[in-house]
């Protein structure tokens, strides 16, 4: 792709973020968060907001060689706590309905070798204290979109076999085209695109399905009760306030959650892991009543062991999505080692917490959502089943068995 087309492409995606990822208000906020490599992107999405009429945007910058660097170096204690002004940063703009922009671009292997327990700890210290931000966040009252710019050490990761700018702009042509963005107006082709997962979603719902029963060549063969009340959801998404935003660009799923303890069988795994620096491979779980009772992996296998060890939650489900085989991304072939991209290839899971989906929601205490089958941890990490032969069959209140799933892709 030519370099003008390249950064012509880049402020369409930029636009597509700020009007359909954010759907930015005149007057709202907005927090992006950024690699700071990519801080030339962080600039074109801020002139679309400020276009947009935003009142202020506001930065948190990441780096990956900072990060490693304080996992490696900084005193053990800081790892048990959050600073107070990066917990008021998120409470105060989560209350009042900023939009959160999260350009979220990871080096796969920038935490390889730090100390597993400094980062569980982190994340039970965040889990702890970004609580109210989370919850806000899992209930919509602001919205927020997760995108991605490639970072030269991504980029090299994904495209071994090609110099660093060379791989920087392939990932950028397969970014751009994930996301629709192709020269014409990229915020009506993602609302085309949307509307279509609507059409599923509405699908799945009149069915309200009792369970799912999957089942494919890879090994996979389980049993997925869907609690009573639940509801799937897929593309743009309702605020609080009404407002639609789009949570991922790119996305192709649609989802809902699991009851807690209804998930019985075997889940294997169709594509690696990349997880705190690690390439997880050949995941197999034995599940009973909702629990990972045994976790296999060929390679980091005591990784995922972590992994599924955070809290009691990590060891349950907390969300089943349904992504066609035929989707672009899974055309691909790509192994993006991001999970933005890597879980719309295919059909997944995630272990850990889940998205409460369920008819009235807003109004029930934790408790009662327990009790519902809602699954509550301190992560959320997806993983992929699909393949080309995966078969999945609905199961009706009546009992009527409906295919939902064949030959890898939807069956209406
Ligand atoms: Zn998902
Ligand atoms: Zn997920």
């Amino acid at each position: 792709m030519d370099r003008n087309r390249l950064e012509s492409l880049k402020k369409e995606y930029a636009k597509l973020l700020v009007r359909s990822g954010i759907n930015l208000k005149k007057g709202q906020r907005l927090a992006i968060t950024c690699p700071v490599e990519c801080a030339d992107f962080a600039r074109l999405c801020a002139t679309e907001a400020y276009e947009a009429g935003c009142a202020e945007v506001l930065l948190r910058w990441r780096d990956d060689g900072l990060t490693r660097m304080k996992y490696l170096c900084a005193a053990d204690e800081v790892f048990d706590r959050v600073n107070p002004w990066e917990k008021d940063f998120c409470d105060i703009l989560s209350e009042e309905g900023a939009g959160w922009l999260s350009i979220y671009a990871e080096d796969p292997e920038s935490l390889k070798g730090v100390d597993p327990d400094r980062i569980r700890r982190a994340q039970i210290a965040s889990g702890r204290e970004l609580k109210a931000f989370r919850e806000r966040e899992m209930k919509s009252e602001f919205p927020w979109c997760v995108c991605s710019v490639p970072t030269a050490a991504w980029a090299k990761a994904v495209f071994p076999e090609m110099d660093e700018q060379e791989a920087q702009e392939k990932l950028w042509e397969e970014i751009l085209s994930a996301c629709r963005v192709d020269g014409d107006d990229a915020v009506e082709a993602w609302k085309a695109h949307s509307d279509e997962l609507q059409r599923h979603v509405e699908i799945l719902n009149r069915y309200d399905f009792a369970k799912l029963i999957y089942k494919n060549s890879a090994g996979t063969d389980i049993t997925v009760e869907l609690p009573e009340g639940h509801y799937w959801a897929g593309g743009e998404e309702k605020g609080a306030d009404g407002t639609m935003f789009s949570a991922n660009i790119p996305t192709e799923e649609v989802f809902t959650l699991p009851k807690r303890d209804g998930i019985n069988g075997r889940l294997v795994a169709t594509k690696p892991l990349s997880h705190n620096g690690h390439l997880i491979e050949g995941i197999v779980f034995e599940v009973r009543d909702g629990k990972i009772t045994e976790a296999h992996a060929d390679k980091f296998e005591e990784v995922l062991k972590d992994a599924i060890s955070v809290d009691e939650g990590a060891s349950y489900f907390g969300e089943v999505a349904l992504v066609p085989y035929d989707s672009p991304i899974s055309r691909s072939g790509i192994l993006f080692l991001n999970t933005l991209f890597d879980e719309n290839a295919s059909c997944h899971f995630a272990f850990g917490e889940a998205y409460p989906l369920i008819k009235g929601a807003d109004n029930m205490t934790e408790e009662e959502l327990k009790a519902r089958g809602v699954n509550f941890s301190m992560t959320h990490v997806d993983f992929m089943i699909g393949s080309p032969d995966l078969e999945i069959t609905g199961v009706t209140h009546d009992g009527e068995e409906v295919p939902v799933f064949r030959d890898g892709n939807f069956a209406f």
